[in-house]
């Protein structure tokens, strides 16, 4: 069957009347493109022609550390970026109502991470799935097994009061957003391999050096980064984001290597920023101790189990 198919499609592009019938098929899927970015530019430029709303600002203010971290510039294309994020993704509550404060929550988480490529659009990112809870692998609620989730088909699932507490403690190394959008710029294809999409040969090398140099400090107990990415690469990725983003100062002072790595990368200077803003390090950081209760430093995972 495939093969008739095959051989009626080479049939049909043989000879010059299948030249041209290949022309007008290669037109029809430019212009088929063309309107589409001429469709998401009209819609971009909808969610932009309004100011920012006040109230939405004050919402960042009080809630986002890397928002008031950022220079003015950056700043503003934070907020542009944000409602980008927002026309463009949906954002579906799962027995959740999904509150405005709640949907700056998941665009910031994402917009962090790419605010230093300008046009990014999270192409692979389909939906946001928000939970009343945390889950188990059967997304039963109320279990404390996973905070968060990536699929590599283009979901991202959040427990809300997970993704709540990882704004409001914004210095331990522990975003449940970040986290998960960050296994997204791991998705090549179908999979996760813990190399950053869009890294060269060179840099996937560099990358790969650093973290077998690190993986033996997290085990050690001697590193900013959690220990839970020190058993699968795909995991390092993420506990390195987050750790990038939530602790800069210490990652740059104790990590030079890997900061500078993820600084290029994401084309963000973090830890600067701290320092612009007067923020300095203790001589000595160790990891903070893992807080006792059900939202404190539990991992989110991010893969199906098979
Ligand atoms: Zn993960």
């Amino acid at each position: 069957m495939g093969a008739g198919i095959l051989s009626l499609l080479v049939g049909l592009f043989a000879g010059p009347w299948g030249a041209l019938a290949a022309v007008a098929l290669a037109a029809v899927a430019v212009a088929a493109l063309a309107w589409r970015s001429a469709a998401r530019w009209r819609a971009r430029r909808g969610a932009l022609a309004a100011p920012f709303p006040e109230p939405w600002r004050v919402v960042l203010r009080q809630w986002c550390d890397h928002y008031n971290r950022l220079p003015d510039d950056l700043r503003a294309r934070f907020e542009d970026d944000l409602r980008i994020f927002l026309a463009e993704k949906p954002i579906t509550g799962v027995g959740v109502e999904v509150i405005d404060e709640l949907r700056l929550l998941v665009a910031a988480s994402a917009v962090t991470l790419s605010l230093g490529w300008p046009a990014y659009d999270w192409e692979q990112l389909n939906e946001v799935l928000l939970y009343p809870d945390d889950f188990d692998r059967d997304y039963e609620f109320g279990v404390d097994d996973l905070s968060g989730q990536a699929h590599p088909w283009g979901t991202v699932i959040l427990s809300v009061p997970a993704l709540c507490q990882s704004f409001r403690d914004p210095d331990d190394a522990y975003h449940v957003g970040f986290h998960e959008f960050a296994h997204l710029l791991d998705l090549e294809q179908t999979h996760f391999d813990g190399i950053p999409l869009g890294f060269d040969d060179t840099a996937a090398r560099r990358w790969v050096e650093v973290r077998e140099r690190e993986i033996p400090r997290m085990l050690r107990g001697e590193s900013v980064l959690d220990d839970y990415g020190a058993h699968d690469p795909v995991e390092f990725l993420a506990v390195a984001v987050e750790a990038f983003f939530e602790a800069a100062l210490a990652l740059r002072r104790n990590h030079g290597e890997l900061y500078e790595l993820l600084a290029t990368y994401f084309q963000q200077d973090p830890a600067a920023w701290d320092d612009a803003r007067g923020l300095t390090l203790e001589p000595i950081r160790a990891r903070p101790p893992r807080p006792k209760g059900r939202m404190a430093r539990r991992r989110p995972r991010s893969r199906l189990s098979s």
